[in-house]
């Protein structure tokens, strides 16, 4: 599986203006500074791609980035910002919902988790939200590099990942896949679009 080919298509802020070319898609979230831009950016190889997410006026939307002409990565705006206001949160997780309770040719949600720290509340709550609607699910664990420190509990990436895939156990039927990642390295960037090639062919 490679990426031959990415580029940007559109800036969508609601799920009807999505492209409507029936293209499967792939939705990458995450709380903010989860690397999630970095993890874009690894994926299609391409910087200045990732980087027009982060543009202003587009950090609100939902981004389509469509991949060797045959599928489209989405990014979705960042959760957890701790500066935006309370409204701004609630108008986000209204926006957010829809789009992954109508957007009929989503196959997955990238749901990307910070590895080199203890789960936080809002992703539980997050993972709990997919699993309820059953919205098909990966879990995407990020700095995967980061050795253990302190100050974040001790712990190892796998460790982290492990209690993670524990606390949500709960929530589905059956376990999500899950995917060990790192933008630095590049760990688990092949592994993901193998992800992607599988299910697509479904
Ligand atoms: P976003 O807000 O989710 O888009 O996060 P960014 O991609 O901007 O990354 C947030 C911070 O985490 C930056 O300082 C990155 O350099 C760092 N970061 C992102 N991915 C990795 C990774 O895989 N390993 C390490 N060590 N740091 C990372």
């Amino acid at each position: 599986a490679q990426v031959t080919q990415a580029e940007f298509i559109k800036s969508s802020v609601r799920t009807e203006d999505c492209p409507s070319d029936g293209l499967p898609e792939f939705a990458l979230v995450g709380r903010s500074n989860v690397g999630k831009s970095s993890l874009l950016n690894s994926l299609v190889r391409r910087k200045r791609l990732a980087l027009i997410s982060k543009k202003p006026g587009k950090t609100q939307c939902i981004n389509h980035f469509r991949v060797n002409d045959s599928w489209y990565l989405v990014d979705l705006p960042g959760y957890g910002y701790a500066a935006a206001p309370q409204e701004l949160r609630t108008d986000w997780a209204k926006f957010t919902k829809d789009y992954f309770l109508n957007r009929s040719t989503l196959v997955s949600v990238f749901l990307l988790i910070d590895a080199s720290i203890p789960a936080k509340k809002i992703d539980l709550e997050y993972a709990s939200w997919l699993g309820q609607n059953q919205i098909p699910m990966t879990l995407i664990f990020t700095k995967c590099d980061k050795r253990k420190k302190k100050k974040n509990g001790g712990k190892r990436p796998e460790e982290n990942v492990s209690d993670f895939q524990e606390l949500i156990r709960g929530f589905f039927e059956t376990a999500p896949p899950w995917i060990m990642t790192s933008s630095v390295t590049n760990q688990g960037r092949d592994e993901i679009l193998l992800h992607v090639a599988q299910l697509r062919n479904y």
